[in-house]
């Protein structure tokens, strides 16, 4: 399809491919393997000499069409769907890294990615080192000749701190580095990290791609060169996404416009709200112009998007009051949800992680985060307010 259509068109149609049917929706193909015409077909079909579906851990026509759709929107050559957000990182540093090879990440990152990275991939001989997500000279510092990979997340989770993509992808290449960036936060609708020079996208579809909190799946996008290295590990590795799972997210993929349009709406009403109120410390949102980055929020992303994070005044034991306090808000960790969520970071998301690292990290006992939904502002609002007035 002609990549010059705007986004929201591309959302709806890319990838499409009719079968005998002629079926208007795209189609859920639920089958693990795929049959060939003669044992020669099978053959060049196994040597990778001709093109064609084999088996579903490798390829399926649904998650295909997912990819193509995923991949238009974020400007990329190529895309591999995973089954979630974590096996989409874990299989990009699988397949672009080797042992002895060095990482340099934030210490914003999502949880589990911190643990994947600064743990679990030690044991492999993959060190990460993490520098500040604002600190330009810091990434820079912690460059050592052994550095294959910047691996960024921004806005970050729960602070919303802003990496600035350009300036990092210059530093990046300058040494010979290559750049993902984890856009589970934006979304291609606010944010194209590879306009700005990124190598590879990293997704949870699991978040805003499905948009309803029905599926997980993940995604890795960029120039095939690299995608064709994760899919090595994934089609062996079997972190596959389910035909299912595609079918499900492709169907999230054609409202993504209009939702995140209507929740970074309904987050910036929010936020104003909170940072207006007496019981509210502090507000983290990078549509804010108290953000301290919100020239940098200005340029690089369409929106501030649709999550908040606010410091009450108090500690843990009032934090867990509002939120009990709330009826309407859902106790979750979920995000990008048309239902909005309430959770405490310090004691949920980032309660594995040592106090240390929470505290390098920003995130205190007294933080507290909101996914808005697609609700009427004035419905969390009065939520909020019962929760607030409770402490
Ligand atoms: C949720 C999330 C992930 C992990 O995705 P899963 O689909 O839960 O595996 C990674 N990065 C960010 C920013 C996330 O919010």
């Amino acid at each position: 399809m002609d990549r010059n259509y705007r986004l929201e068109t591309l959302a709806v149609r890319e990838g499409q491919v009719r079968s005998q049917f002629n079926e208007h929706s795209e189609a859920l193909y639920l089958t693990s393997s795929f049959v060939f015409d003669s044992a020669a077909q099978a053959a060049a079909r196994f040597a990778g000499e001709e093109e064609g579906n084999v088996y579903s851990r490798f390829t399926n026509p649904t998650v295909s069409v997912f990819q193509e759709r995923l991949a238009a929107l974020e400007g990329a050559e190529a895309c591999v769907a995973t089954s979630s957000g974590m096996s989409a990182i874990l299989s990009l540093v699988m397949g672009l890294c080797s042992a002895g090879d060095h990482i340099v990440a934030s210490t914003g990152l999502f949880g589990a990615t911190q643990q994947l990275l600064g743990n679990i991939m030690t044991r492999f001989g993959v060190r990460t080192t993490f520098v500040a997500q604002t600190d330009n000279a810091a990434w820079e510092a912690a460059i050592l000749p052994e550095t294959r990979l910047f691996f960024l997340e921004t806005p970050s989770n729960p602070l919303t701190e802003i990496a600035d993509i350009a300036g990092l992808v210059a530093i990046a290449h300058a040494h010979g580095v290559i750049v993902a960036v984890d856009n589970c936060f934006c979304t291609p609708i606010l944010q194209r990290p590879l306009d700005l020079g990124a190598d590879l996208v990293v997704h949870s579809a699991t978040k805003y791609l499905d948009g309803q909190g029905r599926v997980l799946g993940g995604a890795v996008a960029g120039p095939k060169k690299l995608t064709d290295e994760v899919l090595k590990f994934l089609r062996t590795a079997g972190p596959t996404l389910s035909a299912f799972n595609a079918w499900v997210l492709l169907k999230g993929l054609e409202t993504l416009k209009i939702r995140m349009d209507a929740q970074s709406n309904g987050a910036l009403e929010l936020a104003r709200w909170l940072e207006a109120h007496p019981k509210v410390a502090r507000v983290y949102y990078p549509g804010l112009p108290s953000h301290p980055q919100f020239a940098l929020a200005q340029r690089q992303q369409a929106s501030g998007g649709g999550i908040i994070s606010f410091e009450i005044k108090g500690a843990r034991s009032e934090a867990w009051k509002v939120v009990d306090n709330c009826r309407l808000l859902s106790i979750t960790a979920n995000l990008g949800d048309t239902k909005t969520t309430l959770t405490h970071p310090a004691s949920t998301t980032h309660g594995r992680i040592t106090p240390e690292q929470r505290s390098a990290a920003g995130i205190t006992e007294a933080l507290l985060r909101v996914a808005v939904g697609l609700e009427a502002v004035v419905d969390l609002q009065n939520d909020l307010e019962s929760g607030l007035t409770a402490i």
